[in-house]
């Protein structure tokens, strides 16, 4: 630190977010399971306009991302005037701290949610909270106990990542229409296409005043390099976000892509279809051989050991054999193993190495 030239209060309390790794030395025939990435990639609409979008770098983007917005608001049934898009949720989640949270605000999350809340509420003065969860599942009744007169931002992640594990609608409205009157509500559907059934909190954003719900390009669509993501909710908090947006936080490369990964239908039911097929195969798998998992909904799996010291050696081990998962100790979980699910190779591979490892223990 420098003797007279300070940060703002808080930022030196940030711990850089570490990414998943994706190599290891010495080895290319590595898996990467870390980061919750489509194991097909992006789809060929994707790819198609990246190639195409090449013939226009020397144009400055739409500022008002129109474009986008009409698409987004065709696929999903939702209002284009009241979408933000922004460099990957991240963006969103960092205008929404920057914009309604400062010093002597607090903004709350639940003990295993993401990362990002912190590093945002920190970066923007705020004093970050967190609320237990309950078996690993946003607990909305510790939520509601944790919240005070200070509280501006409430995320929850609907799948919440680390654990995979989600909450009903009616318990999100429940914790919407109790929150303290100038809070907040985040709803995270970075996984939000992985539950069957789930809208993301579209309608409840719809319904009421209090509620934002930010979405990604990176799981699902298999453009987490890209950078895009997006934030649906009231009038009067698009407009702020709005505000705080640089007017060409995304690049037509970005914009074109998105749109296109937005239509291309084969694509996405490919992926989501061979997510949900593998994912119950490898939790089935694991369950089998002794290690437990909460029922996922989202596209990778909570590997539960028997304490930290197992679920570091079993890291080793899967290490070892090139597969490269995440061991979650920084969200609170030092006892699990966050598995991306993979293509078909890569689970059965991650199977039977977590069987080896399972039998030498014993
Ligand atoms: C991956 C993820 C995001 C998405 O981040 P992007 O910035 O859109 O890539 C957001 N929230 C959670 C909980 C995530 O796991």
């Amino acid at each position: 630190m420098h003797a007279q030239i300070h940060p703002q209060p808080g930022i030196l309390e940030i711990a850089l977010y570490q990414g998943g790794s994706s190599k290891i030395a010495g080895r290319d025939d590595v898996v990467k399971l870390s980061s919750n990435e489509n194991p097909f990639g992006a789809g060929d609409l994707a790819r198609m306009a990246y190639a195409r979008a090449g013939h226009d770098l020397h144009r400055y983007p739409s500022t008002d991302h129109a474009g986008l917005r009409e698409a987004l608001g065709a696929h999903f049934g939702l209002e284009p005037a009241r979408i933000i898009c922004g460099a990957g949720s991240d963006e969103i989640i960092s205008f929404l701290c920057q914009a309604y949270a400062g010093p002597g605000d607090e903004v709350l999350y639940s003990e295993h949610g993401f990362l990002m809340y912190r590093i945002s509420a920190l970066a923007a003065g705020a004093t970050p909270v967190t609320a237990p969860e309950r078996a690993r599942t946003t607990d909305v009744d510790a939520l509601l106990a944790a919240a005070t007169p200070r509280t501006k931002l409430v995320f929850i992640a609907n799948p919440n990542n680390p654990t995979g594990t989600m909450i009903p609608t009616e318990e999100i409205m429940r914790l919407a229409e109790e929150l303290p009157p100038q809070a907040l509500l985040v709803l995270d559907g970075a996984y939000a296409e992985y539950a069957e059934g789930y809208d993301g909190g579209a309608a409840l954003v719809d319904a009421r005043e209090n509620i934002v719900m930010t979405r990604t390009f990176s799981k699902l669509f298999g453009l987490g390099g890209l950078r895009v993501g997006w934030g649906y909710g009231p009038g009067h908090v698009i407009d702020v976000l709005n505000r705080v947006r640089g007017p060409f936080n995304l690049s037509n490369v970005q914009l074109d892509v998105a749109e296109a990964a937005l239509g291309d239908a084969a694509h996405i039911s490919r992926s989501l279809s061979e997510n949900a097929r593998l994912r119950d195969w490898l939790a089935e798998k694991l369950n089998a051989i002794g290690v437990a998992t909460d029922r996922s909904h989202a596209n990778f799996v909570l590997a539960r050991f028997r304490d930290a010291a197992q679920a570091e050696a079993c890291n080793a081990a899967l290490l070892a054999d090139g597969l490269i998962v995440r061991h979650v100790a920084s969200y609170g979980l030092p006892e699990a193993l966050r598995i991306t699910v993979g293509d078909e190779s890569a689970c059965r591979r991650v199977a039977y190495v977590i069987g080896t490892f399972m039998e030498q223990q014993g």
